[in-house]
């Protein structure tokens, strides 16, 4: 039997965060992670943007989640040798006369000038998209390549000796009043980051979810050298070398994995209204974002197994979140912190029943 602290289940950005913060505090992690299973983070945009939505809104806890994950994610890239936070900022070109005075309004009544200027039309920046009327630049946005960042830390993990391939069996787990037990294994505490899947498990199906599905396209577009996202709505991210990612969709029923017609020609279509250069669609990616009814994180343990717990919710916004969240997590379970309320999962706990 090998002892542990914590087993990890998923190995999705949650998962892998919290992972490495109970490692970093010295605790001993078994991560379990099922490889066959389609991902959300494996197809995320990767995008962290502080101001977000047709009313200009400020993205939940901005002001500090914001430099926390520039910090966190610039020492992760030294730490692994790699490269995967790309600061690039984001523009919205207007895209008529109405939002382009909608948005001067909202930029003038709220007090968001740390985060956005405005951009004049025709800037030769911009040339390769429709910038008749100028737009937004928001600072403090960029994108994260979470499959590349996600391989790094499995190289880690797997050097480390704390990662298993393997899809965990409910009818294998066994709670005690002080460790859970999982076939070899024997930790204190077990902590579920199943993203989508958690819908699923026995422990938390009682958990409000409002998965929705999404859809990216990989194109190739020649001499694109714009190095902001473009976001109208849908967005461009540049990857580089003329390779770039379009997104995305937003789908509620018909919960599946797969790729669709419909999403390639709702996307295409919506790039193409600003995007001025031909391009080439070299791919498609579809997955299922853990959202969650009040748009806020599942963190937390179980109302009736005090060994189990779960880490979850990062909605659409797993990139801003996750490092954050991990920490709290962190300073939760080791030194009893108290989780913002917002946050924690005993907000649901009138839902659980026996
Ligand atoms: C189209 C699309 C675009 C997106 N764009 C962005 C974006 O621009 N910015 C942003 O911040 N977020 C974005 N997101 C959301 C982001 O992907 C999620 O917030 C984040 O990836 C959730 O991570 P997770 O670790 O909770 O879940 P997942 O990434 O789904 O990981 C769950 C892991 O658990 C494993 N697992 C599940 N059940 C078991 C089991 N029983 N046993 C073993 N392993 C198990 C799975 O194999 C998987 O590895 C996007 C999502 C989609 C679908």
């Amino acid at each position: 039997m090998k002892n542990l602290d914590y087993i990890v289940v998923g190995q999705g950005i949650a998962g892998s965060l919290l992972a490495y913060q109970l490692m970093k505090a010295d605790k001993k992690v078994m991560i379990l992670n099922d490889e066959t299973l389609p991902t959300s983070s494996t197809v995320a945009g990767g995008i962290f943007n502080p101001i977000t939505g047709k009313n200009l809104d400020k993205t939940w806890l901005a002001d500090k989640i914001f430099p926390y994950l520039r910090t966190f994610y610039t020492s992760l890239e030294k730490e692994f040798h790699a490269n995967f936070y790309h600061e690039t900022n984001l523009y919205r070109p207007f895209a008529n006369e109405q939002q382009q005075r909608h948005f001067m309004r909202l930029t003038d009544e709220y007090d968001l000038g740390n985060y956005l200027k405005i951009i004049q039309p025709n800037q030769s920046d911009y040339e390769q998209v429709s910038n008749e009327l100028g737009g937004l630049y928001t600072s403090s946005a960029g994108w994260v390549n979470v499959p590349k960042m996600l391989d790094c830390f499995r190289d880690f993990f797997k050097k480390s000796e704390t990662y298993q391939a393997e899809r965990v069996d409910f009818t294998e787990l066994k709670t005690a009043e002080n460790n859970v037990f999982y076939k070899d294994l024997a930790a204190k505490r077990i902590i579920f980051c199943e993203g989508f899947y958690s819908t699923q498990n026995p422990f938390f199906s009682w958990i409000p979810f409002n998965p929705a599905k999404g859809e990216t396209l990989l194109a190739d577009v020649e001499g694109y050298k714009i190095k902001e996202i473009i976001n109208q709505g849908f967005w461009i991210i540049p990857l580089g070398e003329g390779k770039c990612r379009f997104g995305s969709t937003y789908i509620w029923d018909n919960l599946d994995w797969q790729a669709t017609e419909s999403g390639r020609e709702l996307i295409a279509s919506k790039v193409s209204k600003f995007l001025s250069l031909p391009y080439q669609i070299t791919g498609q990616e579809a997955g299922i974002r853990p959202t969650t009814k009040d748009r806020r994180p599942f963190m937390g343990n179980h109302p009736h197994h005090n060994n189990v717990y779960i880490f979850n919710g990062l909605g659409t916004k797993g990139v801003s979140l996750a490092p954050y969240f991990a920490e709290e997590m962190l300073g939760f379970l080791e030194t009893n912190k108290v989780l913002m309320s917002e946050a924690n999962i005993e907000r649901f706990y009138s839902l659980y029943s026996l």
